[in-house]
């Protein structure tokens, strides 16, 4: 069947195996037929990290084994999403440690992609609140990793985006929290030097990100608005509304030009914004805006989208993010999302994103101009020692990944050790020579 993932771009013809077990899964993978095959969550990943010839469908794995209120440790099966566990474990007091911009993702793919969240300076990514998980090897072994226990494939696995194996089933920490709200301040900066210092001013803040106008130029580049969070006190427990709008098909992408880019980005900027107070509001709305609109990849057309996320180190970021926000700018290319975050140190994972520094995420939608102007900002990235997101990308090239992934021979000599160099690839990893 044609698939893709959430940036729609590119489509691949693949076999898949829909499992409802651990067992089907084992069974899947021994079934394979000797093409590349590789793990897929829910595919809200954008590129082609989900993308084989075969591809193993997780998603119906999706138990919850064991819960303890004592140390909020949860175990579950790696297919369960993290929309699941929100609404089970919210009302009951419990937090996940770490939520992306959707809570639509499976707990399989959070780990396979160390994911990170709006509170990534002060708490790290997903895989450091994880203390077991259970791997499915592709000679059909079962093995237990953690920190401590087959440390190496722990740290292949987690941010591995699949390449070892099947990932089965996790434990993790959740959260105590004694409010389903968020008590929100937002910050409007005029270009990116006072967003910059507003991140540094509130470093302590336990949730921050920015959107920003990737289209402003010249004394407004960066021109942004910063939104801090911390979890409400006030003992009100509340289930969260999860109501949708839906965009039942792909817009015209004539539709997206820099004139309705600039429109957008201008008005998102100057739209009336409370400064000067805090306010309420629910969880979901802070964490995941975008989820009230399903399907809204479609409004990049029939081609799709890709986005880019890089992220560069503390002492030349702010340089860096102006370089790449000018060459944007000046190419007259832009996006509705443009989001910066704060990060903090990375961790001991072999394909780790995150770096101490800040991340800049965009879209763009596919069209042939875009992909020499992408190459242009891989070479900026890469002259201040940065990298960009393997869950997100479709595109960079196998010279770049090394550059950006100097632990990628360690990762392969792994692989090669459990033989998944040979079952487990994907369309990305061999684009990138993995
Ligand atoms: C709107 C939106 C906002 C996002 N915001 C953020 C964000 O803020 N921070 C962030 O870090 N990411 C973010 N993401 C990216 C997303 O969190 C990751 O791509 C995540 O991995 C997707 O999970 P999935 O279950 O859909 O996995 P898929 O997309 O299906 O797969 C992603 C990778 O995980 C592997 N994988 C999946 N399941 C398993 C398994 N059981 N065993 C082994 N490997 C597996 C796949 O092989 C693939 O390499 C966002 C995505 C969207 C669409």
């Amino acid at each position: 069947m044609k698939l893709h993932s959430w940036g729609r771009y590119p489509v691949s013809a693949s076999k898949t195996h829909k499992a409802l077990s651990a067992t089907a899964l084992q069974k899947s993978l021994s079934g394979l037929s000797g093409g590349s095959a590789i793990a897929r969550g829910l595919g809200r990943s954008y590129g082609d990290s989900a993308l084989a010839d075969e591809v193993i469908c997780t998603e119906r794995v999706d138990q919850f084994y064991a819960f303890s209120e004592d140390t909020g440790l949860l175990r579950c099966a790696a297919g369960v999403t993290l929309d699941s566990i929100l609404n089970t474990f919210m009302p009951r007091g419990w937090f996940l440690p770490v939520v992306p911009g959707t809570r639509f993702v499976t707990v399989g793919g959070a780990i396979a992609s160390d994911i990170h969240g709006k509170n990534h300076h002060v708490d790290g990514s997903f895989c450091q609140h994880i203390s077991a998980l259970s791997l499915l090897l592709p000679s059909g072994e079962i093995v237990q990793c953690s920190v401590t226990e087959n440390s190496e494939l722990f740290f292949a696995t987690c941010a591995g985006m699949g390449l070892t194996g099947v990932i089965l089933e996790a434990t993790l920490s959740l959260r105590k929290i004694h409010s389903s709200a968020i008590t929100q301040n937002t910050l409007r900066a005029r270009n990116l030097e006072e967003v910059f210092a507003q991140f540094e001013d509130h470093h302590d803040s336990s949730y921050s990100v920015a959107w920003l106008d990737c289209l402003a130029q010249k004394e407004h580049l960066g021109r942004s608005l910063l939104y801090l969070g911390e979890h409400a006190k006030d003992n009100q427990l509340k289930k969260q509304g999860r109501g949708t709008i839906s965009i039942p098909f792909a817009t015209p992408s004539q539709m997206l030009n820099r004139y309705s880019m600039r429109l957008f980005n201008s008005a998102y900027y100057n739209k009336p914004t409370n400064t000067t107070q805090a306010i309420k509001l629910e969880a979901y709305k802070y964490f995941f805006p975008l989820d009230s609109i399903a399907h809204w990849n479609r409004l990049y057309g029939r081609r799709g989208f890709v986005q880019y996320q890089c992220v560069i180190p503390d002492p030349s970021a702010l340089d860096a993010m102006r370089s790449i926000l000018s060459t944007v700018s000046a190419a007259g290319k832009g996006s509705f999302l443009s989001v910066l975050k704060k990060l903090g140190p990375s961790n001991k994972n072999l394909l780790s994103f995150p770096m101490q520094g800040y991340t800049l995420a965009m879209d763009f939608k596919v069209e042939r101009s875009i992909f020499s102007l992408l190459d242009e900002l891989d070479h900026i990235v890469a002259d201040h020692g940065g990298r960009l997101y393997l869950a997100k990308d479709a595109r960079m090239s196998e010279t770049m990944f090394k550059r950006f992934y100097p632990r990628w021979e360690e990762m392969q000599s792994i692989r090669e050790r459990i033989g998944a160099n040979k079952v487990c690839n994907s369309l990305q990893s061999t684009r990138l020579g993995l």
